[in-house]
C-alpha cells in the first residue's frame, strides 16, 4: 500500500521552445505543463499534465481546461486516499471525468507512488505481465516544417550527430515528396526515415503516397484525418509502407475499430492522450493482440512527461524508436532532475531507482510558474 495522500501541489508552468514547432495544423512557441505532486508521509508521486495550447489546433485539451478539471474534479477527492494496486488507480481515474490530459497528470503520479511503495521501477510495474524489460530505449529525431528545404536539411544534420535512431519529418500538401527526396538524396537510403502528415491528406492523394512508397520509409504517420478510417484503409491496401495511426489512436475503442478495418499496421501511443499509464498499457496490449507494432510518441511533454515515456517504451511490443528526445532538444530549460540526456548514441537509459526515477527542481518550478495551488487534508477548499 502507498501511504495516505496528505498534500497535493499543482504548478502550471510555461517554458519557451528554442524555435517554434510547425506542423500541418499550426505552430507552438511555448510549452505549457501542469506539474502534479502527490505527497504521503513516505514519498512524493510525480505526474505531468501536458496539454497543447488552444491555438495549436491539435486537441481540445487546453492548459486552462486541464487546470480547472484538476482543481475542481480530480484532485480534491484524492486527499486521504491510499491504494495498493493499478486496478484501484484505474477505477479512480475512470470515475474522475474531465480531460484525459488532466487525468493523465494525476494517474501517472499515482503510478509513481505505487511503484515506489513496491520498490519497483514504473517499467517493472508496467511490465509485470510481460516478463521483459529493456534497459535502454531508442530515441528518434522529429523535425517540424521549415520555410526552405535547406533549413530542413541543416536542422536534421545538426541533430543527427547525436546518434538518433531514426528521423521523422512533417509533411503537408505541396510540401511532401520534394522534402522526402531531398532528405534521401542528402542522407542516403540507409537513414531510417518516416513522415508524419498530421491528418492533412485525403483519399484523393493515394497516388502521392504510392510515389512515397518507393522511397523506403518506415511508416506513413497519420496520412489522413483521425476519423477517415475508410480512407486510411484504402491507402493501406494500396501501399506496402505501413500506415501508423496517431490522432486516430485517441481511445481504445477507436484504435480497435481502426485496426480491425485495416486502417493501419502501427500505432503511436501517447500517455497524455490515452489518459495515463493504465490506458497506454491497454493500448499496447490491444496492438499486440492485433499483430500491430507500436511505439511511444510525445506531445512533446516537458521532462517528467517524457521520462514517463521511457518506462512505457520498455514494453515488448514497442518496436520502433520513440519520439522522446533530450530536454535540450526543444526547450530552453526543463524542470526535471536529472535532465533528459542521451546515455548512448540515440539511447536513453531506463532509470533503476524505484518509481519514475526522476525528480522536480523546485527552483525551476518557481521560475517558470504561471500559477500554483496546494490542497491539504486541513484546507482542501
Ligand atoms: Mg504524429
Amino acid at each position: 500500500m502507498t501511504g495516505t495522500i496528505k498534500r497535493v501541489a499543482l504548478t502550471h508552468i510555461q517554458i519557451p521552445l528554442k524555435e517554434p514547432f510547425r506542423i500541418s495544423g499550426g505552430e507552438v512557441a511555448i510549452k505549457d505543463a501542469i506539474s502534479v505532486a502527490l505527497e504521503t508521509d513516505a514519498a512524493v508521486g510525480l505526474g505531468e499534465s501536458a496539454p497543447m495550447p488552444a491555438s495549436f489546433g491539435y486537441s481540445g485539451d487546453t492548459p486552462e481546461g486541464c487546470w480547472d478539471d484538476l482543481c475542481e474534479r480530480i484532485v480534491p477527492g484524492l486527499l486521504g486516499w491510499s491504494f495498493g494496486s493499478i486496478e484501484e488507480i484505474a477505477a479512480r481515474a475512470e470515475k474522475a471525468g474531465g480531460s484525459r490530459f488532466a487525468v493523465a497528470g494525476v494517474e501517472t503520479a499515482c503510478w509513481d507512488l505505487l511503484a515506489q511503495s513496491r520498490h519497483e521501477t514504473i517499467a517493472e510495474l508496467l511490465g509485470a505481465a510481460h516478463s521483459f524489460v529493456n534497459h535502454q530505449i531508442e530515441s528518434g529525431l522529429a523535425v517540424g516544417l521549415y520555410p526552405t528545404v535547406v533549413e530542413l536539411l541543416k536542422t536534421i544534420e545538426t541533430h543527427l550527430a547525436e546518434g538518433y535512431r531514426r528521423v521523422k519529418i512533417k509533411i503537408a500538401p505541396g510540401r511532401d515528396i520534394e522534402l522526402v527526396r531531398a532528405v534521401r538524396q542528402h542522407f542516403g537510403d540507409e537513414l531510417p526515415l518516416m513522415v508524419d502528415a498530421n491528418g492533412a491528406y485525403t483519399r484523393e492523394d493515394i497516388g502521392l503516397f504510392r510515389q512515397l512508397d518507393a522511397l523506403d520509409l518506415l511508416m506513413f504517420e497519420q496520412p489522413m484525418a483521425a476519423n477517415d478510417l475508410d480512407g486510411l484503409a484504402a491507402l493501406q491496401a494500396a501501399v506496402t509502407t505501413p500506415v501508423c495511426l496517431d490522432e486516430t489512436a485517441d481511445t481504445l475503442e477507436h484504435t480497435a475499430d481502426a485496426l480491425r478495418r485495416g486502417a493501419g499496421r502501427i500505432v503511436n501511443i501517447k500517455i497524455q492522450r490515452a489518459g495515463g499509464f493504465g490506458p497506454a498499457l491497454a493500448m499496447h496490449d490491444l496492438c499486440q493482440a492485433h499483430g500491430a507494432a507500436c511505439w511511444v510518441g510525445t506531445m512533446p511533454e516537458l521532462g517528467i512527461g517524457q521520462a514517463q515515456g521511457i518506462h512505457l517504451a520498455t514494453l515488448a511490443n514497442c518496436k520502433y524508436p520513440t519520439d522522446i528526445e533530450p530536454s535540450a532538444r526543444w526547450f530552453v530549460d526543463d524542470y526535471v532532475v536529472p535532465r533528459l540526456e542521451l546515455t548512448g548514441p540515440g539511447l536513453f537509459s531506463v532509470p533503476t531507482r524505484p518509481g519514475l526515477g526522476f525528480q522536480v527542481d523546485p527552483a525551476k518550478l518557481r521560475r517558470y510558474q504561471v500559477r500554483q495551488r496546494e490542497f491539504t487534508t486541513h484546507t482542501s477548499a
